[in-house]
């Protein structure tokens, strides 16, 4: 994720509080939230290559695939794809290989409902075809785990170098299924009165999702939302919110922030 694209005015506005003020105290935790999930990013991505390295000669730890699938498609039926966010590929792709993206915008057709079908439908035959004849050997299935995991980061990675670091994502067949079991779960707040358009949480939406544009409806339901509060933090207008930060009643503290910002 583009993390040295998120703007600090959120962190200064803090320091420029005169009280603090209901707004600022949810907005300090949502920021503390949001860099707590940075830091754990920094260590998720490494346990991708663990388990790549390790996996070779250890192929149980393979399964930990399956685990990664598991929670994908459990926590969306709560919280949309927000398991995407620090799944430790996803992370990969945020912390290594945005440094190496050219960033080029995520072709249509990818993240198209058809293609995203026929991703799932090909990892399904996949795992059907590879693990019925060793099935009940568990270094053998985990064997065949750890070889998609290999063969779909090595995807990733050839995609991620011409295009936004995480196109994988928007084809994962696993966060497919997440975008249509979650869509709507914990929907993004856009407060319109705030919102001016300014675009900056579209540049810093890891998914290319562009918040600001939903300012009249007042929510984004879209599926391929990651819950990570990149655009949160970095709305200079606080218009964004997963929990609907009131800002009737401004007290003088936004109202700084505010002038700040414009
Ligand atoms: S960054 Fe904030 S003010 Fe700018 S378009 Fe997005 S929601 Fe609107
Ligand atoms: S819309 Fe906001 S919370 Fe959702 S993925 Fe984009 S930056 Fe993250």
């Amino acid at each position: 994720m583009p993390l040295e694209e998120t703007p600090m005015s959120l962190v200064s506005h803090s320091s420029t509080a005169p009280t603090q003020c209901p707004q600022c105290v949810q907005m300090q935790t949502i920021q503390d939230r949001y860099w707590t999930r940075q830091g754990m990013k920094m260590i998720l991505w490494v346990l991708l290559l663990l388990i790549l390295v390790v996996g070779w000669f250890v192929p149980a730890w393979g399964f930990i695939l399956l685990g990664c699938m598991a929670a994908a498609v459990g926590v969306a039926f709560f919280r949309g794809r927000a398991w995407c966010d620090v799944c430790p590929r996803g992370a990969f792709f945020d912390v290594l290989m945005h440094r190496m993206s050219q960033g080029r915008p995520i072709p249509r057709f990818l993240r198209s409902p058809a293609f995203r079908l026929l991703m799932l439908a090909v990892l399904m035959t996949v795992m059907v075809v590879r693990l019925t004849p060793v099935w009940g050997d568990l270094p053998k299935m985990g064997m065949v785990f750890w070889m998609i995991l290999a063969v779909t980061t090595v995807v990733g990675v050839i995609l991620a170098i011409p295009f936004n670091a995480r196109t994988w994502c928007a084809l994962c067949p696993m966060g497919s299924m997440a975008y249509w079991i979650g869509r709507g779960k914990q929907p993004l707040a856009v407060d319109r009165e705030q919102c001016n358009a300014c675009g900056r949480c579209a540049r810093v939406c890891p998914m290319e999702l562009y918040p600001g544009a939903h300012r009249e409806e007042g929510v984004m339901t879209h599926g391929d939302c990651l819950k990570c509060s990149s655009c949160v933090v970095a709305c200079p207008r606080q218009a964004l919110s997963f929990e609907k930060v009131p800002h009737s009643d401004e007290p003088d503290c936004v109202a700084v922030n505010q002038s700040e910002a414009s």
